[in-house]
């Protein structure tokens, strides 16, 4: 199969023959044809050796790659992707497994699916594109999906309305794009059960990326009074009780999360004295409770989106954590985490010493904590590494 052909000025092939993902426009010399958005192009270099194949795009990421060898990208192509992608997951016993029933089934580039995200509900699959590329590409991949698992995936519903760029053109909509199912449903992970709505829900319903730092909470939370701030469905919090926490209290300035952690902790625990939900901003909470804690969570969502609001950003985690260590009783921890992708680990990490001087407290590291590893990192492409966590005690 021929492709519209993509070559590269002198030079700029280095970083295609190290495996990074992307071409940036800057780095195009020219192209032979006109490939539409979103169209399969191969990318060669200033002499016209074959450098890779992907999707093309306007914008300053031009193509992103889908393979480094000379084939041709067609159904095979796709099943075989999604075939490695669901290896992984086995061997990390994700699937099958009737404790874990949500897990991260394909996580963009660090899957080499540049802008494809796949998350597994039970028997649905929910996918995100978050390219052109991907979205022509999205029957295709939601059939690959059906076969793959034979039989046990009933549905795949697409959730690309709020990630796809050029969305005046395109108009997404949202909806069951193979297969069929419901628009929710209850789901475990490490037997805690949750109720999920990939229509109504944030990102694909569910912060799958934080199941290892709960599974981590857990074993710290025996017989201590926690605040979990920013606790959306209240992940943190469900697993702060099945460790046997004295108090937990979640805090979300969204209404509708508060009602959603209420529920997912009946689901768990019935109705229980011991939790307590709030719907509050936390910088105000934080500000005007007399409370303090013995543990304190805090996973806001990205206060940086980009470059130029990094400073800000970075402004705004050293407010918080400072907020936060000024409520902990003495001996307590914290689990503090940023998932902006321009924050890097190096930048959290001082905007968090900030804090702890500030406070005049004395903090230890304990922990290290990042996203787990269904949704791996491709090493050439350390843009991939968004979650950062860090688990101090402070004294
Ligand atoms: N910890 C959650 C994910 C957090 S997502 C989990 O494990 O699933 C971020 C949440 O922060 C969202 O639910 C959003 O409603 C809430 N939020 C955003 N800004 C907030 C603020 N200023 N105060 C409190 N909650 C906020």
């Amino acid at each position: 199969m021929s492709y519209p052909k993509v070559i590269l000025k002198p030079g700029k092939e280095q970083s295609l023959q190290r495996f990074h993902p992307w071409v940036f426009s800057g780095a195009i010399k020219r192209i032979d044809g006109t490939p539409s958005e979103g169209e399969t192009v191969e990318v060669l270099s200033a002499n016209m050796d074959f450098l890779g194949i992907g999707h093309y795009h306007s914008g300053s990421i031009s193509v992103r790659i889908l393979s480094f060898k000379n084939e041709t990208i067609d159904d095979n192509f796709w099943g075989q992707k999604l075939q490695d992608a669901l290896n992984l997951r086995q061997s990390l016993r994700l699937y099958p497994n009737p404790n874990t029933t949500i897990f991260r089934l394909v996580h963009g580039e660090g899957d080499n699916l540049p802008g494809l995200i796949v998350d597994i509900y039970g028997e649905t699959a929910v996918i995100q594109c978050h390219s052109v590329g991907m979205y022509l590409h999205k029957e295709t991949i939601a059939q690959q999906i059906i076969n793959l698992f034979g039989g046990r995936i009933k549905g795949v519903y697409d959730k690309s309305s709020g990630t796809l760029p050029m969305r005046e053109k395109y108009n997404p909509t949202d909806g069951f794009i193979a297969g069929t199912g419901n628009l929710s449903g209850i789901y475990e992970e490490y037997g805690n059960k949750f109720w999920v709505s990939w229509s109504e829900g944030q990102k694909t319903g569910f912060f799958i990326d934080q199941r290892e730092n709960r599974r981590l909470l857990q074993e710290y939370s025996k017989g201590l009074k926690v605040l979990n701030t920013f606790g959306y469905t209240g992940g943190f919090s469900v697993f702060a009780m099945r460790g046997d926490a004295s108090q937990v209290i979640t805090v979300d300035s969204s209404e509708k999360a508060i009602a959603l952690s209420t529920q997912n902790i009946e689901e768990n625990f019935g109705n229980t004295h011991k939790h307590k939900a709030i719907a509050i901003d936390t910088f105000e909470y934080l500000r005007t409770t007399n409370e303090t804690f013995d543990l304190i969570i805090l996973d806001p969502p990205a206060f940086a989106k980009h470059h130029d609001a990094l400073r800000n950003a970075l402004q705004a985690y050293k407010r918080l954590n400072l907020a936060a260590i000024r409520k902990l009783n003495p001996g307590g921890i914290l689990f503090t985490f940023s998932c902006s992708q321009v924050v890097s680990r190096v930048d959290f990490r001082n905007a968090v010493f900030s804090a702890s001087a500030i406070s005049g407290r004395e903090v230890s590291i304990l922990h290290q904590l990042t996203q787990p590893a269904d949704h791996p990192i491709n090493i050439y492409h350390p843009e991939g590494e968004y979650l950062k966590g860090l688990v101090l005690r402070v004294k």
